[in-house]
């Protein structure tokens, strides 16, 4: 991991935003309707500038240029796999190149610290478009024996045209999750990000073109989920699409592509994920990385640890020390080092997270700390913890995205286990013990599609990352989110019995 710029340096210079028109054929345009949207600083609410508004007119602009990208015998169907991979290593050199840059856009578009978007999110992208760079001409089928004088085999193949729906809590590295195997397998992109953080994805665009990828394999359009994304989910052309967001959205997804043309789907959704504390944890490392497992990236994950369950016999413990360390978080200005914790994205998220903090102080938890607005500019919040949280208490079953840390009290494993278990979601969940029969009880018990024990957010590219239940459909990173983005085909040829 490379050091960031001083904050000198940084604070000198300014953030131009070079890119906030459409990305098409590798050409920038401005929207068919010619509506514009107003992108906001989260840590300040102040207008950064408007960027081109696409809808379903620019949606099918850029799926036709996808499709002619992915047309048998184009420059990107004939492009050997390994060129596939050396493109994709480009970028990731690109990117590389333009860390700083990129760092300061994401912090300027998301609110996030900046010595997380440099260190975290910069190298989370880099890494995955390496990973997958190194797939691209890796991705084979197998040679399968049959009865009768044949011979069969697979290949894997693109999918084709992927719609691909990016939220804004990660801009760069959703991205990057989408695009990494999508391309290295050879398949052609329409990429929507969220209205909210839309600059990073279309300075992306940028580098793909100086990357060298052909014209139409990427095509980047910003706009509202309603209408450019509805657009994507249920274009007839688009044969697969790739969300992550909301589960609510994701519903509409699934619909959207069930009433068109049946095109394949995978979602990564909400999550409420448990996150365990045994009574023989290291109870310092429990308690740091339980405050790291919610308060992380504004508490703006989908895995965040949001149901702390903690053993009776050191609750009262864990809470007092989870207090004290979630008071001494420092909310600020996020491009000063000095703090831990931005800003929310947006307004709407603001008024979200107030609201449930609200509900939590109604429906009886104890409020710790924390549960009002930080400062008075931007959509900053006060670190906010609560003890005594019930099961089924709104702030114990919905996702509130945002630094509110629920801690309730279990007694013995199959309890907690259960009650672990009882929410739609299934994303994350996590176990802090020194007992690897606990650990592994917990892990098996469970049923997310990722467990950490001892550890959190360990987020790589090599591992696969998705949810059981409501928290989504298939899996993302290492080769089983390769599998997401290929087609199995079957060729079987006959083998002459005699030769004659
Ligand atoms: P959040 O509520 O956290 O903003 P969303 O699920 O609404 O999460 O948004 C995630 C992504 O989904 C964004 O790119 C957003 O524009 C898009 N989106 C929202 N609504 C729809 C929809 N009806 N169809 C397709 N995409 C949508």
């Amino acid at each position: 991991m490379s050091s960031p710029p001083s904050k000198k340096q940084k604070m000198s210079a300014s953030t131009e935003i070079k890119y906030t028109q459409i990305f098409i054929n590798n050409e920038w345009c401005n929207s068919v309707s010619g509506k514009t949207f107003t992108n906001i600083n989260p840590s300040t609410g102040e207008k950064v500038c408007e960027v081109q508004e696409g809808d379903k007119a620019d949606v099918d602009k850029a799926v036709k240029a996808a499709k002619e990208a992915f047309r048998w015998n184009s420059p990107w169907r004939k492009l050997d796999a390994s060129e596939r991979g050396r493109l994709l290593n480009k970028l990731a050199d690109l990117i590389e190149r333009d860390r700083e840059y990129l760092a300061r856009l994401e912090t300027l578009d998301n609110g996030k610290p900046y010595k997380d978007s440099y260190n975290i999110d910069l190298d989370l992208t880099l890494k995955c478009y390496r990973y997958y760079a190194g797939w691209a001409d890796k991705i084979h089928g197998k040679t399968i024996p049959v009865d009768g004088p044949y011979m069969s085999m697979t290949r894997l193949e693109p999918v084709g045209v992927c719609g691909q729906i990016i939220p804004w809590n990660f801009p760069l590295l959703m991205q990057a999750w989408k695009l990494g195997p999508a391309l290295c397998a050879g398949n052609v992109v329409v990429l929507k990000p969220a209205e909210q953080t839309p600059l990073t994805a279309l300075y992306v665009g940028s580098l793909i073109k100086e990357a060298g990828f052909p014209p139409g394999v990427v095509n980047v359009v910003p706009g509202y989920g309603p209408t450019a994304g509805a657009a994507i989910s249920g274009h007839p052309d688009v044969d697969k699409v790739a969300f992550t967001g909301s589960t609510e959205v994701g519903h509409l997804i699934q619909q959207a592509a069930g009433a068109t043309n049946l095109k394949r789907i995978t979602l990564e959704l909400g999550g409420k994920s448990p996150n365990v504390i045994f009574a023989d944890a290291d109870l310092d490392t429990a308690v740091e990385m339980s405050h790291f497992a919610l308060f992380f990236n504004q508490g703006q994950c989908c895995c965040a640890g949001s149901r702390t369950f903690v053993e009776e016999s050191i609750y009262d413990e864990f809470v007092r020390r989870s207090v004290e360390r979630a008071k001494k978080r420092k909310v600020g200005d996020p491009f000063d080092d000095q703090n831990e914790q931005g800003a929310q994205v947006d307004q709407e998220q603001f008024d979200k997270i107030m609201d449930l903090i609200e509900s939590g102080k109604k429906e009886g938890a104890n409020l710790q700390c924390g549960g009002k607005r930080s400062g008075d500019k931007g959509f900053f919040i006060e670190p906010t913890v609560f003890s005594d949280v019930q099961d089924d208490m709104r702030i114990a079953q919905e996702e509130i995205f945002g630094p509110v840390m629920q801690i309730m009290k279990f007694k013995d494993v199959d309890e907690l286990i259960e009650r672990a278990n009882k929410t739609i979601y299934g994303l994350a969940a996590s176990v802090f013990t020194a007992s690897i029969d606990k650990a592994m009880t917990v892990a098996h018990g469970i049923r997310a599609g990722t467990v950490w024990v001892n550890c959190y957010d360990v987020l790589q590219a090599q591992v696969p990352f998705g949810g059981f239940k409501q928290s989504g459909n298939g899996r993302e990173l290492g080769e089983y989110g390769l599998q997401q983005y290929s087609e199995v085909k079957t060729i079987t040829i006959k083998i002459p019995e005699k030769n004659s």
